[in-house]
């Protein structure tokens, strides 16, 4: 009978692959909370109409992404494509704004878009996402994106590069859109027909076209950037100018439009060259209007989302192997020192230490090559000989040597050698 396969662009993230998760989730939690963020888990499902108001009707997401369905009750429902419209959302519902201070949430957590899987791109995938709400100060911006240089550089990527961008205010962009209009009007039927009819619902969206033909067009186009009110503009200024303070290098890349409609003022992106096509491992912006067109208070926000499958592919790239803490493994030779050695490793694990052992009485040649498959450090030996004579063979996986311990006080040695004093 054939066997079940997953669904196509679902990964499983399997056992020798969760380290390198796990060592991102780690690393990303600890810069959060350092930057004073606070963590939020909302459903992976929630009703359709919050994405198609919130991330724009005519968005590639929403048009042709969506993972929508009617439930039981006839309710449309939609796995989250992204974070920020679920943490807004419950932002609302729960009145989590407060009248003096600002709110900073992350939330890492799968997402679900149903587009053409490739390398990078999946349909189910990962993201560390962060919010801010209560604040348009231009500090935030700069120290969100300070942050995210900092989250991605302290993983162990080296070599990305920060573009940013601002997409002005809806007055401004009101004034450009006509600009773009008749430029993109000017051009006939030269653009693809995805451009054509973007074109007609939402001009700005002709950016995001991956079409060769389409960006080259695209080449002589007007830049929003060069027709934002003066406002937007100083806003933008004091962006750049703290992010210089901070030491976090950026390039101005007026082609940063992002896909999703909330977006207004600073938008960025974090790109490296090592990813191929997908090249974004993440970007954010602000989004002033959102919550109150969700029904909220109008308080500013801003928020960024990382990919963590890029991440770790980048990661792994840079970084063949990663270390792993040295454990313990304990080869258990006849019935009584295996009887012993069930005890001791559950001992060893009391007391902290990563130890496992040989269940099924094999030889010492095959305990030996388990024990070297799964990465220990060290290797305890009991025979009946050493059992009698109340010893324990350790040897060192690395430096291959090998000593004789007491039995009676192997735990106290083992947490000695395992913090290093020995
Ligand atoms: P976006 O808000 O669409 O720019 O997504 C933010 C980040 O999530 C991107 O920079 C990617 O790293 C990641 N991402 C978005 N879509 C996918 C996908 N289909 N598969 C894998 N990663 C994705």
């Amino acid at each position: 009978m054939q066997s079940i396969q997953a669904v196509r662009g679902m990964n499983d993230i399997l056992p020798d692959q969760v380290r390198w998760w796990q060592r991102v989730e780690n690393k990303a939690r600890e810069v959060l909370e350092r930057f004073g963020y606070r963590e939020i888990r909302t459903p992976v499902a929630e009703k359709l109409e919050l994405f198609a108001r919130s991330i724009g009707q005519s968005t590639d997401i929403v048009e042709k992404e969506m993972y929508a369905f009617q439930d039981r009750n006839g309710d449309m429902l939609a796995l989250r494509p992204e974070a920020t419209a679920s943490i807004v959302r419950s932002y609302v519902q729960h009145g989590l704004q407060t009248d003096s201070a600002i709110l900073k949430l992350y939330q890492i957590g799968p997402m679900f878009r149903h587009e053409r899987p490739q390398k990078g791109r999946y349909r189910q995938f990962h993201q560390i996402d962060a919010e801010v709400f209560g604040t348009d100060s231009p500090m935030i911006d700069a120290e969100m994106m300070h942050m995210l240089s900092l989250l991605i550089e302290g993983v162990g990527i080296s070599g990305i590069v920060l573009n940013i961008n601002t997409l002005g205010c809806p007055q401004c962009r009101q004034a450009y859109r006509e600009t773009l209009k008749d430029f993109l009007a000017a051009k006939g039927d030269e653009f693809c027909q995805d451009c054509m009819r973007r074109r007609e619902t939402n001009p700005l969206r002709v950016f995001d076209c991956k079409v060769e033909k389409c960006q080259a067009l695209l080449e002589s186009a007007p830049m929003l950037i060069d027709y934002v009110c003066e406002d937007c503009r100083a806003h933008f200024d004091a962006v750049k100018d703290y992010l210089e303070k901070l030491g976090t290098r950026y390039a101005v890349n007026p082609r940063i439009v992002r896909g999703l409609d909330y977006y207004m003022r600073t938008t960025f992106e974090v790109i490296s060259d090592r990813l191929g096509s997908q090249n974004a491992i993440g970007g954010g912006g602000r989004y002033n209007g959102l919550v109150r067109d969700l029904g909220g208070p109008d308080v500013a926000a801003i928020g960024f989302a990382i990919g963590m499958e890029r991440l770790i592919m980048l990661l792994q790239q840079e970084q063949q192997d990663m270390e792993r803490a040295p454990g313990i493994f304990i080869a258990g030779l006849g019935e009584l020192p295996r009887q012993r050695a069930f005890l001791l490793v559950q001992q060893l694990r009391g007391r902290g230490l990563e130890a496992e052992m040989d269940y099924e009485g094999r030889s010492l040649k095959s305990q030996m090559r388990r024990a070297g498959k799964s990465g220990a450090g060290y290797v305890l030996i009991l025979g009946e000989e050493e059992l009698m004579g109340r010893q324990i063979q350790l040897r060192d996986m690395q430096a291959k040597t090998q000593m004789v311990l007491s039995l009676d006080d192997v735990v106290e040695s083992m947490l000695r050698i395992a913090s290093g004093a020995i």
